[in-house]
């Protein structure tokens, strides 16, 4: 294993470089994906050239980190991360490093790499690879591994532990001992990692195909409870009836099936969360009995409260916590058509979807069995003939809105939201009753409640 293939196009990107005697390398989770035989996601370079000097070399180049000497280069569509050789020092915060300094040599830049498994290169365009920690081994036995001694590597930045596990999850690899057991030693460093970077590194684990992986090991080391606290302490939270598993490890097969189904990454976030709020919620009958009443809502108040910390966009945290909300529908063949209709209308129709896989994961995680093939289908025939014959599920598709209610007469005001939530109550009990007329006519009578004297 002393080269790797090379793609043509980054061979082009190469030779800018070594036309003018400059060197340059391919290096990072490329090298690594090319000696898993997979096709690498992209492509980082790194070279003797400065950054200035890159960005005289090609037509468009962004200045992206150009503090740590990176520049980003797009050549025929394509974009390349270029950054010059470096070493790094002086972690004052566990952050960032202060400051950076250029590198002579591959050798060093390489040093200053978190695992062994990443602080592989390959000369370019030839793709001999300069291997100085036995990267390349250690892909081979699916090894992850710091670069020098765990315990300081971890203290230099406390975000290469979660790293560390990130890469367990993403690759099937296993982590070295003694990589692990400095994990406990540098929690105090990891705690002043920025939300951020945390939160990258979380949404990798989640994204991968096995996220129970890194959260088990997270677990093991502290690093959950340092991380995520509320997931952390639904350890040994035992559940009644058909659950098998406590709380932890429902929500992590959950999770773990919702990965396996490649469902996106709001049903993964939801299937880990969704049961947060048993904990707080958690009360043991005379009988022994346990009940978590309402245990969705505090799952959605902690989830919000999480992904908040986590800095995720507003939109993303919207979206987990109303599945999360929601996914506690009990269908039996006993509902009307009111009834379905209200469960469209309350989740969203675009949200049945999701909120059914969210279901599949959530049964998976209940029994550790495979759900039937069948196990939604009189429901989701059910939804589907109410939407055949009914598509007045929210208050945009009610027949009147609230122009037309003041133009009836009606004052503008507070009471005019409640008065189009009642119509569309009385639309999904009977759809038939979205007409402009009788909407109208409702509405009249509705008002009349509110300007009735409540007092003789
Ligand atoms: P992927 O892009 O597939 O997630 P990657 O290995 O390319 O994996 P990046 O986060 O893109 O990971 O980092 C690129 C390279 O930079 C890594 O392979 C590693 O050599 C180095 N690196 C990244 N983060 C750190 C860090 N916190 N400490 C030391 N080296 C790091
Ligand atoms: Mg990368």
């Amino acid at each position: 294993m002393n080269n790797v293939p090379v793609d043509p196009l980054l061979k082009e990107i190469a030779s800018y470089f070594t036309n003018r005697g400059k060197q340059a390398y391919l290096v990072g989770g490329a090298v690594r994906d090319l000696l898993l035989g997979k096709k690498a996601a992209d492509w980082d370079l790194a070279v003797d050239a400065r950054p200035e000097e890159v960005m005289s070399m090609f037509r468009r180049v962004i200045p992206t980190g150009i503090k740590h000497g990176t520049v980003t280069v797009v050549y025929k569509g394509v974009s390349v991360e270029v950054t010059t050789f470096r070493t790094e020092s002086g972690y004052s915060d566990g952050r960032r490093p202060d400051r950076v300094e250029y590198a002579p040599s591959i050798g060093e830049d390489l040093s200053r790499r978190d695992f062994t498994m990443n602080a592989l290169a390959a000369r370019l365009p030839s793709g001999k690879l300069v291997d100085p920690f036995g990267g390349a081994a250690d892909i081979k036995s699916g090894t992850i591994r710091c670069v020098g001694r765990p315990a300081e590597r971890f203290s230099e930045d406390g975000l290469r532990p979660v790293r560390a596990l990130r890469f367990a999850s993403q690759l099937g690899f296993s982590v070295e001992r003694e990589t692990l057991d400095a994990i406990p030693g540098a929690l105090g460093i990891t705690a002043k990692v920025s939300p951020e970077r945390i939160r990258d590194e979380f949404e990798k684990i989640v994204a991968s195909g096995r996220p129970s992986t890194a959260l088990l090991l997270m677990e093991k080391t502290g690093l959950l409870e340092l991380l995520f606290p509320d997931l952390a302490q639904c350890r040994s939270i035992e559940q009644k009836g058909c659950h098998r598993y406590d709380v932890l490890d429902h929500s992590l097969l959950a999770c773990d099936f919702a990965a396996r189904r490649q469902y996106s990454q709001t049903v993964r976030l939801a299937a880990l969360f969704h049961d947060l709020g048993k904990k707080p919620t958690l009360s043991i009958g005379p009988d022994g009995n346990r009940t978590f009443y309402q245990h969705e809502r505090e799952s959605v108040r902690l989830s919000r409260n999480i992904l908040r910390q986590y800095r995720y966009p507003n939109a993303a945290i919207d979206a987990v916590a109303h599945l999360i909300g929601e996914h506690m529908f009990h269908y039996t063949e006993d509902w009307g058509d009111a009834a379905v209709r209200r469960f469209i209308a309350r989740a969203g129709e675009e949200n049945l979807g999701e909120l059914f896989r969210l279901r599949l994961a959530d049964a998976f995680g209940t029994s550790g069995a495979e759900p039937a093939a069948d196990f939604l289908l009189p429901l989701i025939n059910r939804v589907e003939d109410a939407l055949s014959k009914s598509r007045a599920l929210s208050l945009k598709d009610l027949a009147v809105s609230g122009k037309d209610l003041i133009a009836s007469g009606i004052k503008p005001g507070k009471h005019m939201g409640i008065i189009l939530n009642e119509l569309l109550e009385a639309v999904l009990d009977d759809p038939a009753l979205n007409s402009r007329e009788k909407l109208l006519e409702i509405a009249e009578k509705i008002n009349k409640r509110y300007y009735a004297p409540s007092f003789p």
